[in-house]
């Protein structure tokens, strides 16, 4: 196959504006283009070389772009870099450069899609020393062959700017009506793609082997499957009613989302594009390993930031400090995470994809082995809206984003979004700046690290009209080794068996002390919580006021009393400005 077919078809391509004409134009370079040069065509179609799941990058830079449609041209710099500023984009300038006085060459009969495409293949895959050198030379090679139109898409290509304004549904469309006799077989075609997330290989299998090939494609372990995503609605009794009046909550987390793939001892883990991240989450590999129980499984979770001693979430942009190439392993230590798993697809050898929720989550049940490190998302089963009310203040208490609502009975729909899953998040979200004086009236036992020391104290303000100490946070992040230490010394004085009489709690710590020490507080901001009982029924019915993300200071405020601490009509207050800033 002559490239220059191939650019004919990208020129109509880019003319054409209707959905119609584009998918015909795509379906007749379909048809003329050889069964086995086909995936080569999509790829390069999709502005890629490979599936992004394979890591493959084009990426020239754009200073080398211009470098070799210099030489190409025989301009000087100057005179390229203005036509690159003046048209905006590298492949019209190209055009202008070599059309001006036939610079191109006139025909390109040695232009091939394979050889163009193989070209593109060894610049990806060449890396290391004086790599860009030999990058730069197979691609000045491939634009000395090439027309001024070829030169155009070439660049564009290299640069990763075709910008065909093709989808990948509307390949899915050409190649129903090129290669399976009609538009019909589109969701047979939909299927294996999203199964499958390769484009090239389905669009080959549909040439080679026809509807039977296509429908052949099953979800399978190393290849990544398109994920399932949800529709919004506002309120919960509106999820209800969508649903059916019977669905589950889930946690909405706030972390990465994670495709992760087991065969044996190999795990792969993909991001939410697709895209391999493996590298990024040596400790996920690691908990999947120990802690999953199928030999060969697909499963989704979210990764979350979490405090090892006292297991509470930790805001997304702890996670951030994970993103980067280098230096995992000491990033790894600094920030540990938990892979909190929602879902699975695939399990020893049997695709779940079509099966209702409650069972994928059963089947969660059964091959995970919970702790710290790998847990399943929280979840709760319910029919009431109040409760999922109640639910999403909890979750975001805990440090959730809000809730995913499921359908229990929707199978995992991949590639789409649909009301199989549906999230309701607040509306909101605020940095508070004061700091908030807190009593410690509970702690609660630490693990890894704290072993031995208290993990998290449960804290409270002070109500002055019932003179009375009602809980607000627990609170685990912000103490160094010395307060480790140092605090519970202070406390002893004042444990006591029971709970204090004026303290008011749902929660029940480990031990209990007697409101006396103040320490102070910052949070992101001041949350509805159905679990504590500060500020109860003043902002809504059956809610009170809880901390989101509380961190200690570091001032143990022993000039205040217990009475000397944030009240709990100052919280409301703070509560109110809080939301009124938001709303501005
Ligand atoms: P959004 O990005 O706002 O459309 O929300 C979807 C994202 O929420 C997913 O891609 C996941 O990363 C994340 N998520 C957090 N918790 C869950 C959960 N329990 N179920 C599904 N997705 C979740």
């Amino acid at each position: 196959m002559k490239y220059a077919a191939v650019v004919e078809s990208y020129e109509k391509l880019e003319a054409h504006t209707g959905r119609l004409a584009i998918t015909e134009t795509l379906a007749g370079l379909l048809k003329e283009t050889p069964k086995e040069e086909l995936p080569m065509l999509v790829y390069l179609t999709q502005g890629k070389l490979r599936p992004d799941y394979e890591g493959v990058e084009l990426g020239i830079a754009e200073k080398y772009a211009l470098r070799v449609l210099q030489v190409a041209s025989g301009k000087p710099a100057e005179h390229v870099r203005k036509a690159y500023v003046e048209s905006g984009d590298i492949g019209t300038a190209a055009q202008r450069l070599l059309g001006e006085g036939r610079q191109g060459a006139l025909t390109s009969d040695s232009l091939t899609l394979k050889r163009v495409y193989d070209t593109f293949f060894v610049i990806a895959k060449t890396s290391g020393e004086g790599s860009i050198e030999s990058k730069l030379k197979e691609l000045a090679s491939l634009i000395a062959d090439a027309t001024a139109e070829e030169a155009k898409y070439i660049l564009r290509t290299a640069m990763g700017e075709l910008r065909l304004g093709v989808a990948d549904y509307t390949i899915l469309d050409a190649c129903a009506v090129a290669l399976l006799g009609g538009k019909g077989h589109r969701k047979v075609l939909e299927r294996a793609y999203n199964v499958s997330s390769d484009l090239g290989h389905v669009v080959e299998l549909a040439a080679e082997k026809g509807l039977d090939g296509v429908k052949n494609i099953h979800v399978q372990v190393g290849k990544p499957i398109r994920p399932m995503l949800a529709e919004r609605l506002p309120t919960a009794q509106g999820i209800l009613d969508k649903m059916g009046g019977d669905v589950v909550m889930e946690y909405k987390l706030d972390g990465e989302r994670a495709q992760i793939h087991k065969d044996g001892d190999k795990v792969q883990i993909f991001s939410r594009r697709l895209e391999l991240i493996t590298p990024t989450y040596p400790d996920v590999v690691e908990y999947t390993k120990k802690y999953v129980t199928s030999k060969k499984v697909i499963l989704e979770g979210e990764v979350v930031a979490v405090n090892v001693e006292t297991g509470e979430y930790l805001p997304f942009q702890e996670l951030m400090h994970r993103r980067r190439k280098h230096g995992i392993a000491e990033m790894m230590k600094q920030y540990p995470v938990a892979v909190n798993f929602f879902d699975v697809m695939f399990s020893d050898g049997e695709d779940f994809t079509g099966k209702p929720y409650t069972q994928r989550r059963a089947e969660l049940e059964r091959i995970v082995k919970q702790n710290e490190f790998a847990r399943l998302v929280p979840a709760q089963r319910t029919k009431s809206a109040e409760e999922i009310e109640r639910y999403m203040e909890e979750a975001i208490t805990q440090g959730g984003e809000g809730l995913m609502v499921k359908d229990p009975k929707a199978a995992y729909t991949a590639g789409a979004r649909g009301f199989g899953w549906i999230k309701l998040k607040r509306e909101y979200r605020s940095e508070l700046t004061d700091t908030i004086d807190l009593v410690i009236v509970g702690a609660i036992h630490g693990r890894g690290r704290r072993a031995g020391v208290y993990g998290a104290y449960l804290l409270a303000a002070y109500d002055p009209r019932k003179d009375n100490f009602p809980t607000i946070t627990k609170i685990g992040t912000g103490f160094s080794d010395e307060d480790l230490q140092a605090i519970p010394k202070l406390l002893k004085p004042y444990e006591s068996e029971v709970k204090p009489p004026n303290v008011e709690s749902i929660l029940v710590p480990d031990v209990w002390y007697r409101p006396k020490i103040v320490i102070e507080t910052i949070a992101s901001e001041i949350t509805l919580s159905p679990i504590y009982p500060a500020g109860l029924d003043s902002v809504r019915k059956g809610s009170g006021l809880a901390l989101r993300f509380p961190k200690f200071t570091g001032k143990i405020r022993d000039e205040k009393g217990p009475d000397d601490a944030t009240t709990v009509k100052e919280i409301v207050e703070m509560y109110r400005t809080q939301n009124k800033k938001i709303r501005e």
